[in-house]
């Protein structure tokens, strides 16, 4: 049905998302087994544990304990002292158990909230309602055309903590820059490894839709298992319209979970949402209580990682597009590079880095672990000093990325890219351009006062001298001369 695009504006979305994180443990919440699954065979890397044998006993990881607090102080909220697990009971194939360990009434993170950077540099607050340590389950593929579902049970007890969000979000654009937000600060943080494409992070989407002077909430959808922040965005905006268009229909939105198909960019209806007393939660009576000391929660505050909040205050000074900012954040090796070189060689040369740095890597590139600062810090300074030109220094810098050994200013010599400041020989060629019938006109309109034209005969020299010339140093002699 297509409506007027007016009557959407009289809707907006509420959301709040929920996000699994998988923490980087070496070993399984309950069990010995090894923690990172990808690449192995599957069914091999468990433990009697992790299936869920009779007799088996669960003892508690200390480090997924420590990941949890760690990740609760990122995340600006309270970290309750005294937790316990739950039995969450539910029947399927890739949970033998028959019950997920959980948290439900007293988890390990209590309320907080995170400031969102938007991209528009504006910010959103997100309040927290809580999050909680749980384990992961198993997988189910669905071989093509097969009448079968093959388990594995790798995944099976890899420690999790769930953040569930408030309800504060009201957009597309926001609900992606919120789960961003998630990203960085558990990457950040050091508690995810963080892979997406593994499903390190995954997000559920919930979402209703009001008229804007509505006094109460929509009915909710949720959308599962989101694993790219594109992914979200689209959900949103799918989500939105869909139920808009059900809403001005008359129609009942139904609170369930549906899917989301990526190919058909849609999502699907899968089943009808659960009460939590239709899970009959327990206390798990295997686990004892967690109890924490203050001085231990102190402990690993200090010893926080870096946190990209940090980084935002001090570029502040840098005054870097929202974008540059975005993309440095977005690759952990740059955005410690470029502090670091804020901190020893200034603002100006840094500011210089970051924004080659924003143009040409991806937050994926590998090539950036490693890199040497000084042949940096080098080639800005050369910029600085007018010996390189901005196309001369991308190509010095490329090959740096690249993994060159040379210094900048070798490079720049062994590819001839230096420029010419030297004022005899960018004399010679200034006269020989004056002196030239095409630029009479240009020189007539100077004399006029058109200062624009002093343009093209820097043009023309740079032509001459094959980009070499420094076009400051070329500009102020040909001003000179008229
Ligand atoms: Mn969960």
């Amino acid at each position: 049905m297509l409506i007027d695009k007016k009557i959407y504006e009289q809707y907006r979305p509420t959301i709040g998302i929920e996000c699994h994180v998988q923490l980087a443990t070496n070993t399984k919440l309950f069990s010995g087994a090894n923690n990172d699954a990808r690449d192995e065979v599957p069914n091999s890397v468990i433990s009697a544990v992790d299936y869920g044998l009779p007799g088996m006993l669960p003892v508690l990881n200390k480090r997924a304990v420590e990941l949890a607090v760690r990740a609760g102080l990122a995340l600006n909220s309270e970290i309750l002292l005294t937790s316990r697990f739950d039995r969450k009971h539910y029947f399927y194939p890739d949970l033998p158990k028959g019950y997920q360990i959980s948290q439900l009434y007293h988890p390990i993170i209590g309320v907080g909230s995170i400031e969102v950077p938007l991209p528009n540099g504006e910010s959103m607050k997100v309040r927290i309602n809580h999050a909680h340590l749980e384990e992961d389950a198993g997988k189910l593929t669905h071989p093509n055309g097969a009448d079968y579902s093959l388990v594995d049970l790798n995944r099976a007890g890899t420690p999790l903590i769930e953040i569930v969000s408030e309800a504060d979000i009201h957009g597309a654009v926001e609900a992606k820059a919120f789960a961003q937000e998630l990203y960085l600060l558990m990457t950040y943080a050091d508690v995810t490894r963080g892979d997406l494409y593994h499903g390190n992070m995954r997000f559920d989407i919930n979402i209703s839709v009001a008229k804007r002077d509505a006094k109460n909430w929509g009915k909710r959808a949720e959308i599962k298992n989101l694993n790219s922040f594109r992914a979200i965005e689209k959900v949103v905006e799918y989500e939105f319209k869909r139920q808009v268009e059900l809403l001005e229909r008359q129609e009942v939105i139904i609170q369930e979970t549906r899917g989301w198909d990526d190919a058909k960019q849609k999502t699907f209806s899968q089943r009808s949402k659960e009460d939590a007393q239709d899970y009959r939660y327990m206390p798990d009576p295997d686990i004892p209580p967690v109890v924490l000391t203050q001085h231990y929660v102190d402990k690993i505050r200090q010893q926080l990682p870096v946190l990209p909040q940090v980084y935002r205050s001090a570029w502040q000074a840098l005054n870097l597009d929202e974008s540059v900012k975005g993309a440095l954040l977005s690759n952990k090796n740059i955005a410690q590079l470029i502090l670091s070189v804020q901190n020893t060689a200034g603002g100006i040369i840094a500011k210089r880095i970051a924004n080659w740095f924003a143009s040409a890597v991806e937050s994926s590139d590998e090539r950036v672990i490693n890199l040497n600062q000084e042949q940096l810090v080098d080639l800005a300074r050369m910029v600085d000093e007018g010996e390189l030109n901005s196309t001369a220094a991308k190509e010095i810098f490329n090959d740096i990325i690249d993994g060159s050994n040379m210094t900048a200013r070798e490079i720049a010599e062994n590819k001839d890219l230096l420029q010419v400041s030297n004022e005899n020989e960018i004399t010679r060629i200034v006269e020989e351009v004056l002196v030239d019938p095409s630029s009479a006109k240009a020189i007539a309109d100077i004399k006029n006062g058109n200062d624009k034209a002093v343009g093209f005969l820097v043009g023309q020299i740079m032509k001459k001298s094959q980009g070499k010339a420094n076009p400051g140093l070329a500009q102020k002699l040909i001003i000179e001369r008229l």
